[in-house]
C-alpha cells in the first residue's frame, strides 16, 4: 500500500486528473478529515475504490496517548513497519485584545513533530540518541503526526496550528522528505500552514542549513546551540567536530530570514555545565549582529542520563543577563515534564508498558 500523504498536490493532481480532482481529494483528506475513501462522496465512486486499492489514508496507527497535568499530549505513533515514533501537541493560552481594547484568552496550538525513527546524531544529553538512526520519514509520515493530532482532538482544520520540528530526528538529515512535508502541510486545499508557522530545529548540519537556505521555504530556523565553546560542544554534541560553532553561527548569518522574524537559538540548561555567568557573558557575544532570539530549555533528566537539571536561581540568572544585554531570551516553561514530553522519552518507557 501507498500513503497518499506522501503525494504533493501536483503528484496527486497527475494521477487523479483534473487538477480541481486533486484539490477535492485533499479538501477530503485534510480539512474534512475523512476516514476512508468510501467517505469522499463527491469523487466518482469508480476513482473512489481505484483509490482505495493503491492507498492508505492513514499511515500511522495511534499506539498510546499520555496527558499531562499541564494539558499537552503526547502521542505515540506505529508506522507500517511497525518502528514507533512520537508526537505531542501542545496547547498554550494566548492574549489577544480585541479592536476596544478588551482582552480574551484563545487556544493556540503547537504541534511537535518527528523528523526520524531515532537520530544518529549522538548528542549525549538525548535519549533519542541512544539507539542511533532507524530509518528516516516519509513525508507523508511527518504530515501524518499532524493529520491525526488534529483530527484526534477534532481540532478544526482552519484553526491556525504551529508546527515544530523537534521531536525525534535531526530533520536536516532528512532534509528532502522534511521540505516536501512544509510544502504539503503548507497547502491551501490542505491543512494550509503556512511555512512561517513552521520550525525546523537542527543540531547544526552547515552545509544543510546552506541547502535549507537555498530553498527559499520561509521556514523560521532553530539552532541546537547549547554551549558556548566548542570544547564542551563537541562533549555535549559530537556533530561539534563536523561543524563547529563558527560554521554554524555563518550559515546562521547567511540563511534567509523573513524581516520580522528571529532565528531561535535553544540553549538547553545542564546543571554545571553550561549555566555560569560566563557562558551567559559568551552567548551574548556569539549572538551580536544576529536577530536572534534564545530559547533556555530546562534539562529534562531521563534514566541513565549523567547530566541534571539546573537550579531556577542558575536558570534566572542566564535569563536576567541575557535580556540585559538586549538578547530576547524565554524560558521554555517545562510543559510535560511528568509525562517525559522531551525527545524520546515516551517511546524508551512505552517498552516497559506495551
Ligand atoms: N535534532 C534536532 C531536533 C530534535 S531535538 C535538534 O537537536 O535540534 C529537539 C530539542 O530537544 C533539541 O533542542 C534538544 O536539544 C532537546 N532535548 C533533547 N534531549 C533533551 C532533554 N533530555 N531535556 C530537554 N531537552 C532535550
Ligand atoms: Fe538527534 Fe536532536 Fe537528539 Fe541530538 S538532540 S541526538 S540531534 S534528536
Amino acid at each position: 500500500m501507498k500513503n497518499i500523504l506522501d503525494l504533493s498536490l501536483d503528484e496527486l493532481a497527475q494521477i487523479v486528473k483534473p487538477n480541481f480532482r486533486a484539490r477535492q481529494i485533499y479538501q477530503w483528506i485534510y480539512q474534512k478529515y475523512a476516514d476512508s475513501f468510501e467517505q469522499m462522496s463527491s469523487i466518482p465512486k469508480e476513482l473512489r475504490s481505484e483509490l482505495a486499492k493503491e492507498y492508505d489514508l492513514s499511515p500511522l496507527k495511534i499506539v498510546r496517548t499520555q496527558k499531562s497535568k499541564d494539558g499537552s499530549i503526547k502521542y505515540l505513533f506505529e508506522a507500517r513497519d511497525k518502528n514507533r515514533i512520537e508526537s505531542v501537541l501542545l496547547p498554550m493560552k494566548e492574549e489577544v485584545s480585541d479592536e476596544n481594547g478588551k482582552i480574551t484568552r484563545h487556544a493556540r496550538y503547537t504541534i511537535c513533530v518527528s523528523s526520524q525513527v531515532g537520530c544518529r546524531m549522538g548528542c549525549s544529553f538525548c535519549l533519542t540518541a541512544k539507539g542511533g538512526l532507524t530509518r528516516n520519514l516519509s513525508a507523508g509520515e511527518i504530515v501524518g503526526q499532524i493529520l491525526a493530532v488534529k483530527k484526534d482532538n477534532a481540532i478544526a482544520y482552519e484553526r491556525r496550528v504551529n508546527i515544530v520540528y523537534m521531536g525525534m530526528g535531526e530533520p536536516l538529515d532528512n532534509l528532502e522528505n522534511v521540505a516536501k512535508a512544509v510544502k504539503i502541510l503548507a497547502e491551501n486545499d490542505g491543512l494550509s500552514i503556512a511555512p512561517r508557522r513552521q520550525t525546523i530545529s537542527t543540531s547544526g548540519l552547515a552545509t544543510q542549513i546552506k541547502k535549507l537556505g537555498e530553498k527559499d521555504l520561509g521556514v523560521l530556523l532553530a539552532i541546537s546551540l547549547h554551549a558556548t565553546t566548542d570544547e564542551l560542544r563537541t562533549r555535549l554534541m559530537p556533530v561539534n567536530k563536523a561543524y563547529n560553532i563558527e560554521a554554524v553561527m555563518q550559515a546562521v548569518r547567511e540563511f534567509p530570514v523573513d524581516l520580522r522574524k528571529r532565528v531561535l537559538f535553544e540553549y538547553l540548561v545542564i546543571k554545571g555545565e553550561n549555566d555560569s555567568l560566563s557562558d551567559a557573558k559568551r552567548l551574548v557575544k556569539l549572538l551580536h549582529g544576529i536577530k536572534a532570539k534564545v530559547n533556555l530549555i530546562y534539562f529534562n533528566p531521563h534514566e541513565g542520563s549523567t547530566y541534571a537539571r539546573p537550579e531556577p536561581a542558575d536558570m534566572l540568572r542566564l535569563q536576567d543577563y541575557l535580556s540585559a544585554h538586549g538578547v530576547t531570551c524565554t524560558v521554555r516553561a517545562s510543559k510535560g515534564l511528568d509525562i517525559s514530553a522531551a525527545c524520546g522519552q515516551l517511546k524508551e518507557r512505552s517498552k516497559e508498558i506495551i
